[in-house]
């Protein structure tokens, strides 16, 4: 069984692409295109996958909010006992709106600034992920002055391959992210210099759309290697390690490893029969794994038109609304919702937004019926990570509305927005 097919959860039923118990063209029907449709059972699959293949270890799972920040999906992950990881003071204030417990709630990114660490010390969070020496000495700052010590885990590169997107891969020598081993081990030498500081794990995170679980082996052993080596130095053990997140998903024809393959490599390394004999804590910080394939965005066709030889089908929803094929050129399944439009004859065709850039592309000669047209609506697959969290306003669009379904019923979690909307912040 594998949880990432991108049509587990989206299937046709009687000819109409159907989730859970709903018709997607009933939920256009309500509520207009372009539309995200999420599944709460292809949210909660992959979770429930984690939480069995982890469960010799101590562990959370920390949702990577980047991937999704719908405050009802970061809702409904707190409440399935999911905390969060974060990039930014915004993805915080979402975090703490939707209810989730301060205490399951790491901090990343490489730019912290001192207003963001003071907020996120004042909600008491687990832990600061802290990616260089220069940040570690102004969370010391920041701590010192507000009389507390800040929880830290120092973000370890291993300088090791993802073998994924250039950019998604982030565990590299050449990229920005992390520490590397001797910088970790001046920090731990000179640790009574930041008494504010309680340095308490060791986080990793090497890239996005991981296929392969060789690199999360290797880096794995070297995080391990580390730890033997950094241990020693420090006042107290350390209390936990962060794995960071990338699973890989199907997009096309990918074969990620099996999220229960995935576990096993976590507690050989970690768990009751590593040399840590669970004395770890383990964090994962998943996103695209929970989020990808939980949704789909929607949209209408206005026109087909040919340009000497090649074909084009002029969409409604555009690269504002899901911007990962303008940014990385990847891939999305693309399918009609009206199963009977899958069966005649097929044409390459470009499957294109309105926007006025060439790369406002969703698939080049993709084969698509020849019938598809005016009306017809298509579910752009996949598209339920890095999909509304990226969209933004270009060619003054409004953002799409979002509905969750569970089980026979659908709910909007994000209203469209208006044009009101639009210009509310604008100034004339
Ligand atoms: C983006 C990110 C993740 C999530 O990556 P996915 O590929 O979506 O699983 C996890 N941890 C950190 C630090 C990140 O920046």
């Amino acid at each position: 069984m594998n949880s990432f097919n991108p049509t587990r959860f989206f299937q046709y039923k009687k000819s109409v692409l159907t989730t859970e118990g709903v018709s997607i063209s009933d939920l256009v029907n309500e509520y207009g295109t372009p539309l995200y449709v999420y599944s709460r059972e292809a949210f909660l699959t992959p979770i429930r996958e984690l939480q069995k293949g982890l469960a010799p270890l101590n562990f959370q799972i920390c949702f990577a909010v980047k991937s999704n920040s719908n405050p009802s999906v970061l809702k409904m992950l707190g409440e399935a006992g999911v905390g969060m990881d974060l990039v930014s003071q915004g993805e915080l204030f979402r975090v703490e709106k939707a209810g989730v417990a301060m205490d399951k709630v790491v901090f990343s990114g490489v730019g912290k600034t001192a207003l963001e660490m003071a907020y996120a010390l004042e909600r008491k969070i687990y832990s600061f992920n802290v990616e260089s020496v220069a940040e570690l000495e102004l969370l010391n700052e920041v701590a010192r002055s507000k009389g507390i010590q800040a929880r830290v885990a120092l973000r370890f590169n291993p300088d090791v391959d993802a073998k994924t997107h250039p950019y998604i891969s982030t565990g590299l020598k050449k990229n920005k992210f992390g520490l590397n081993r001797n910088e970790i081990i001046q920090i731990a030498k000179g640790l009574e210099r930041l008494p504010n500081i309680l340095l308490r794990g060791i986080s990793i995170h090497i890239g996005s759309q991981i296929l392969s679980l060789s690199p999360m082996k290797d880096s794995f052993s070297k995080l391990s290697a580390l730890i033997k080596e950094l241990e020693p130095l420090l006042p107290e053990a350390l209390e936990f390690v962060d794995l960071g997140g990338g699973l890989g998903i199907t997009y096309k024809n990918e074969k990620p490893p099996a999220v229960d393959k995935y576990c096993a490599l976590i507690v050989k390394h970690f768990g009751p029969r590593s040399p840590y004999k669970n004395r770890l804590k383990v964090l994962v910080e998943p996103g695209r794994t929970i989020s990808g394939n939980a949704g789909i965005l929607v949209s209408r066709s206005l026109y087909r038109k040919k340009r000497g030889k090649k074909a084009f089908l002029i969409i409604d929803a555009a690269m504002n609304d899901l911007m990962r094929p303008a940014l990385y050129g990847s891939y999305h399944e693309i399918i009609p919702v009206d199963q009977r439009r899958t069966k005649d004859s097929k044409i390459k065709t470009d499957i294109v937004g309105p926007v006025c850039e060439s790369s406002d592309c969703f698939a080049s000669d993709r084969s698509i019926s020849s019938q598809l047209d005016t009306g017809d609506l298509v579910a752009i697959l996949s598209a339920g990570a890095y999909g509304f969290s990226m969209t933004s306003n270009y060619n003054s669009r409004p953002r799409p509305t979002e509905v969750l379904v569970e089980g026979n019923k659908s709910r909007v979690i994000r209203e469209r927005e208006t044009y009101e909307d639009l210009v509310a912040k604008e100034l004339y």
